[in-house]
């Protein structure tokens, strides 16, 4: 291997680990924290202690921990999961790029993707063959299997191995941030009612010097009326409106979309460029959706059981393959069926109208230009 490649592969060595990039864990962790406490504390647990509203806060408090507790698994198992890599020489030396010399590369089969010339795709910095969908990450510095994007507020991209908790993690965020929203905003009500009915209260007066603390031993009409439980119900209230509404429900809402597609984000930006919308591996609803979450449907909405298979090969639409060989430079390599869900067939037919149809199609499964947008990642 030439000296050239050997610098590339030293570059691809795992990033570092940098204190600002934490910055992102941080902030999250502490507004689930700030959002927990307040819901508990200032919300459910008043209502427990009340008679009228016992049996409602029980439900409450149930169905929101679980929530809770479900986000903070999949939470910490995106942060914790590696999103897959190429296999390194020991475990399989087809993977090592082998510089050209002049000749082509040999395809490997099962591949689609290739570059531009027709080509098997690498990556220069990791030097190594690339597997389909796979890109290179210059946060992480490695190449990352089905790569769908990096995200700093997970400390990590999202890829084959960990976009199942990745989605769920969204699906949980959104449903826990609308829960909050739309149960705490009673007592946020009655907070502000009773704050303004007992203004000029000696009573309410010294208990605004308690705080929270007067909030939890006062549960005669609401979670308090005294100036801090008033705020953190009001911030509380604010943050999961702002999370659940304008944060969580588009990102989760866009990422279904990808799913139901079959697209990741960087197949999206690149396609939505070139004012295509089709994804060559679009197999329809059902089969979209377990490569997403994984092949028992019972499992699919706990973090556990992701897709199997190694991330290394993906099955081409069913529209997609050709009866005929096609030429060098479309894009595409040999085309074999493989993986669990290859003899199912698709949904809707996007032969006609997709913008992978061999006429326009190879340019959407060139593996230099999709590797170049995945250089902005
Ligand atoms: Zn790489
Ligand atoms: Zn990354």
């Amino acid at each position: 291997m030439s000296d050239g490649l050997s610098a590339r592969s030293q570059q691809s060595a795992p990033a570092p680990p940098a204190p600002g990039r934490l910055v992102p864990v941080a902030f999250v962790v502490c507004n689930v924290l700030v959002l927990y406490n307040i819901y508990t504390w200032l919300h459910v647990v008043p209502m427990i202690n009340r008679e009228s509203t016992r049996s409602r806060g029980m439900v409450e408090a149930c169905v929101f921990n679980i929530l809770v507790g479900l986000m903070i698994i999949c939470y910490a198992r995106c942060l914790l999961t590696p999103p897959g890599g190429i296999p390194d020489r020991e475990e399989d030396p087809d993977w090592e790029y082998v510089g050209q010399d002049g000749r082509p590369s040999q395809m490997r089969e099962g591949l689609i993707e290739t570059k531009r010339d027709g080509q098997r795709r690498h990556c220069k910095w990791c030097a190594k063959y690339k597997p389909d969908r796979c890109h290179h990450c210059r946060v992480c510095r490695t190449c990352v299997l089905k790569m769908d994007h990096h995200c700093p507020w997970i400390y990590n991209c999202v890829g084959f191995k960990n976009h199942k908790f990745f989605f769920l993690l969204l699906f949980y965020g959104c449903l826990s941030c609308h829960f909050i929203t739309w149960t705490m905003l009673e007592t946020v009500q009655a907070s502000i009612n009773n704050d303004r009915i007992d203004q000029s209260s000696p009573l309410d007066s010294a208990s605004r010097r308690f705080g929270l603390n007067a909030a939890a031993s006062r549960h005669a009409d609401s979670a308090g009326t005294s100036v801090m439980p008033l705020f953190w119900l009001l911030f509380g209230e604010t943050l999961a409106a702002v999370f659940g509404l304008f944060v969580t429900t588009p990102f989760f809402g866009f990422h279904m979309y990808l799913m139901v597609k079959s697209l990741t984000t960087i197949e999206f930006c690149e396609k939505t460029a070139k004012g295509e919308h089709f994804s060559g591996y679009h197999r329809g609803l059902w089969c979209n959706m377990r490569a997403v979450l994984g092949d028992n449907f019972l499992a699919w909405p706990l973090p556990i059981c992701p897709p199997s298979g190694s991330g290394l090969v993906f099955t081409l639409a069913e529209e997609m393959v050709s009866p005929r060989p096609l030429e060098a430079g479309r894009g595409y390599g040999s085309v074999k069926r493989s993986g669990r869900h290859g003899s199912r067939r698709g949904g809707k037919s996007t032969l006609l109208e997709s913008p992978l149809a061999p006429e326009k199609g190879g340019r959407s499964l060139e593996g230099e230009h999709i590797f170049s947008s995945s250089e902005q990642a």
